[in-house]
């Protein structure tokens, strides 16, 4: 039974008087344990999507449709849990975020406060958001160090530091640390790894997944590097202006994109065999959501498209059909037959 099942979502931004929906009805589901990416040029409604998830937009931002529903099965002294995140006020939502879904935002490494030592930052989080109410002083310090020591920081070292005193892979390991500190069902990594070096990048996805195999909680990681994404990922979907336009493993996704915008995104990355290779980038831009074109929202940018294509939005297509449990293959493409792997070279 999926974690988290999203339908039809749908998050506006309120803008010059009017509402502009920078997610346009998304569906998927997350399962137990499972990594999913989420990947698309800058703008696709990536980091809306995730800040909804966690109902943590901006005053601007409105959730105006759809459901999140959050599932987590009963123990022996707990009952199954079954909501609709989106119904959550106040107590029950607090203690959703960061003791069931925890987030790890974008440009995190600055999101610790400059004037408090990372111990009190984990202390405080601990305090407002823990289920089980009042935690203890030792309490804290063994869960804060064992999450610490998990992502291979010292917590001696580490807790008694203000954030300045940290790198940046080391700040980054602690935001992932503090994340995961009340064991949340599902975690949230808005591109975790952009400002960093490669060799810290990997070392994080790396951890990542070491982390996910001991800890078993299921990931959104979005990024708009596919080629990472598909390394961590068990399944990988493509953002484009608001929608989910092609979704299934990371080997389709990357061996067969059947979208012309996921076949695109993988021209645009540099290979690292190529030496030289000069990323090769989609032409055009993104659409105005504000003006969004009638048919698909790719049509103008798309090489394979017919007319069809500029009054019909097919929706996700079936690609490969795969037994339940299994990730099957859809693309939103008229023409995801023709499609074909860009030219490398
Ligand atoms: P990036 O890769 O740059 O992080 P993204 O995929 O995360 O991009 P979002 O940040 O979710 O994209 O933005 C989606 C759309 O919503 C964009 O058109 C953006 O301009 C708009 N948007 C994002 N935040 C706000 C805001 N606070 N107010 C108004 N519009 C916003
Ligand atoms: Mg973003």
């Amino acid at each position: 039974m999926p974690v988290l099942s999203v339908r039809d979502l749908r998050i506006g931004y309120r803008s010059g008087g009017r509402l502009v929906e920078a997610v346009r009805g998304v569906d998927f589901d997350l399962y137990p344990n499972e990594a999913l990416a989420l990947v698309g040029e800058s703008g696709s409604g990536k980091s809306t999507l995730g800040l909804g998830l966690l109902r943590l937009l901006p005053r601007t931002g409105q959730i105006t449709g759809g459901e999140v529903r959050y599932r987590a099965p009963g123990g022996d002294q707990v009952e199954a849990t079954d909501y609709d995140v989106l119904s959550l006020e106040g107590t029950r939502l607090r203690r959703f975020r960061w003791s069931e879904a925890a987030m790890v935002f974008q440009g995190a490494m600055n999101a610790f406060n400059p004037v408090l030592r990372i111990g009190e930052q984990f202390a405080d989080t601990m305090r407002a958001h823990a289920p089980e109410g009042r935690l203890g002083r030792e309490d804290i310090r063994e869960r804060a160090g064992d999450c610490l020591r998990s992502v291979r920081l010292e917590p001696g070292q580490v807790l008694g530091s203000y954030p300045h005193e940290l790198s940046g892979g080391m700040r980054q390991r602690a935001l992932i640390a503090l994340a995961m500190v009340l064991e949340p069902r599902v975690l949230i990594l808005d591109e975790p790894t952009t400002a960093l070096d490669l060799l810290t990048q990997r070392a994080i996805v790396d951890m990542l997944q070491e982390l996910r195999a001991e800890r078993g909680f299921a990931m959104i990681f979005i990024s708009h590097d596919l080629a990472l994404a598909s390394e961590l990922a068990d399944r990988v979907a493509t953002m484009y202006a608001g929608r989910i336009i092609e979704s299934g493993t990371a080997d389709d996704l990357f061996r067969e994109p059947r979208h012309p915008y996921t076949a695109g995104l993988i021209g645009a990355v540099p290979t690292v065999h190529g030496g030289a290779l000069e990323p090769v980038s989609i032409p055009g831009a993104p659409p105005d959501l504000a003006r969004l074109p009638a048919g698909c929202s790719f049509a103008s940018r798309c090489s394979y498209a017919v007319d069809e294509c500029r009054t019909t939005d097919p929706g996700l297509l079936m690609v490969t059909d795969r037994p339940a449990g299994e990730t099957s293959h859809e693309a939103a493409c008229l023409r995801w037959e023709a499609v074909r792997m860009p030219a490398m070279a």
